[in-house]
């Protein structure tokens, strides 16, 4: 212990939180406890039902609101008490460090163990150990500077002018605008979900059409919008006979909606286009879905283009402290508009967790710690569900980077559990199942 005491002189004395299962760790550490093991008192102890429940909104919140360390832990894999839950922790875990990588975090902060109840002396060491790195790692400043920020200064203006251009819609190909006029004249469809042109705006968006006469307004998809953002619940609950103009980035994205049971395939007729908006062919979401990966470039993560994996990489080779320089000056921008949320095809929760204020776990202020938070949540809620579409980053007003988080998760998905997002309609999501086998090599 006598390292620990020459630190205590320097006055440091480091916070650490520990996230525990009840049945296995916090077992441990009683027996610890018990057996009268010493080890140094700056962990506070948190115990949760199971490992599984460890949301990553705890971890965020300890460093944010001054953690120097935070220990997470649960029972041995095999040994859940529900069976599963460590597991899938594992896989939500394995996520997160990747994103918090490319994030500049400090992962040297984080540290991930299996302790079962019979490990008093696991438990211990695991502790005196994890103390002594924090305090040799010293205070985590950078964090807790970039938390205490609350200022929010606009983006620089020439990013703000790029995203206000105004640009003049294209009219839909002729042999779309017959399929679909077709379509409902047969009463194939009841409403088809396209992009409509607004002369008076400048703008075309996605809008439904209800009628062959409405079709008039019909335009040629736009680059960087996504019209299944507007392929909400009551939509899909009420109407049976609904028809998408699909891209391969739409068609991906209604792909995982059918993975979410937030859809019924043969409820979807989908007019397909090729990536350039030509139109190929007319089917249903069922016999038309499985084709997803062969749509985009041989060798590309779906719907990620090769040019933000190659910045990603680029990026990946800068130090730690200057990507976390660079998410610090970039998310000061945010303005918590949300219009990221709002053009996401596969954000469509009733209710978003951020607007939840009972209890309030997501600090929603357009400061340092809210905007951060954001960038972590926003990225992570979509780990192995964003189809890499970039609606998100173009709708952005304060032009964050963000599609280099959502490929970070999309590699962290293919590399570790080769996983693809909105390839595969019939099997579950990646973060709703979990493998045994899944890697384990960060978790002590
Ligand atoms: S997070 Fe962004 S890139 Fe991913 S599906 Fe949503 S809008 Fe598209
Ligand atoms: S769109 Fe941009 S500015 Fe608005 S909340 Fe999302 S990241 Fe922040």
């Amino acid at each position: 212990m006598d390292w620990y005491k020459d630190m205590a002189e320097e006055n440091f004395q480091p916070k650490i939180v520990a996230f525990v299962c009840r049945w296995c760790t916090y077992t441990g550490a009683d027996l610890a406890g018990m057996s009268r093991l010493q080890y140094p008192p700056n962990t506070k102890v948190i115990m949760l039902p199971c490992s599984g429940r460890i949301d990553i909104n705890f971890v965020l919140r300890a460093f944010m609101q001054g953690a120097d360390g935070v220990l997470v832990s649960g029972c041995h894999p095999g040994d859940c008490h529900y069976n599963e839950g460590n597991y899938r922790a594992r896989r939500r875990w394995t996520l997160l460090r990747d994103l918090l990588d490319t994030l500049g975090f400090d992962l040297r902060r984080l540290k991930l163990a299996w302790i079962s109840a019979a490990e008093g002396n696991k438990w211990a060491q695991t502790v005196t150990d994890f103390t002594k790195e924090i305090t040799e790692l010293g205070p985590y400043t950078e964090l807790h500077e970039l938390c205490d920020c609350v200022e929010s200064p606009l983006a620089p203006e020439a990013a703000i002018a790029a995203k206000m251009a105004f640009t003049e819609a294209k009219p839909a190909e002729d042999a779309l605008l017959k399929t679909v006029q077709q379509a409902f004249s047969e009463e194939k469809v009841a409403k088809v979900l396209g992009w409509r042109s607004r002369p008076t705006l400048k703008r075309t968006s996605p809008d439904w059409f209800e009628s062959a006469e409405e079709l008039k307004d019909l335009a040629a998809p736009p680059a960087g919008v996504n019209v299944v953002r507007l392929c909400d619940e009551p939509v899909l609950a009420n109407e049976p006979k609904l028809g998408v103009i699909a891209r391969p980035r739409e068609l991906a994205s209604l792909n995982v909606l059918t993975q979410e049971h937030a859809l019924n395939p043969e409820q979807v007729t989908v007019f397909e286009l090729d990536a350039d908006g030509k139109y190929l062919r007319t089917g249903t979401l069922r016999e038309l879905s499985g084709e997803v990966a062969q749509k985009f470039p041989e060798g590309q993560v779906v719907g990620h283009s090769a040019e933000t994996m190659q910045k990603l990489a680029e990026f990946m080779q800068k130090p730690r402290a200057e990507r976390f320089a660079f998410w610090k000056e970039v998310s000061q921008h945010c303005l918590h508009c949300y219009a990221c949320r709002q053009a996401c095809p596969i954000c469509h929760c009733k209710k978003c967790y951020v607007d939840k204020n009972q209890p309030q776990w997501f600090p929603t202020a357009a400061d340092g710690m809210g905007n951060f938070s954001w960038l972590i949540v926003r990225a992570f809620h979509l780990a192995g569900r964003c189809i890499g579409c970039g609606a998100c980053q173009t709708a952005c007003p304060a032009d964050i980077p963000l599609n280099m988080l959502n490929a970070t998760l999309a590699k962290s998905a293919l590399d570790n559990f080769s996983y693809q997002a909105g390839v595969n309609p019939e099997v579950p999501p990646l973060q709703a199942d979990f493998s045994q086998k899944d890697q384990e090599t960060f978790i002590i």
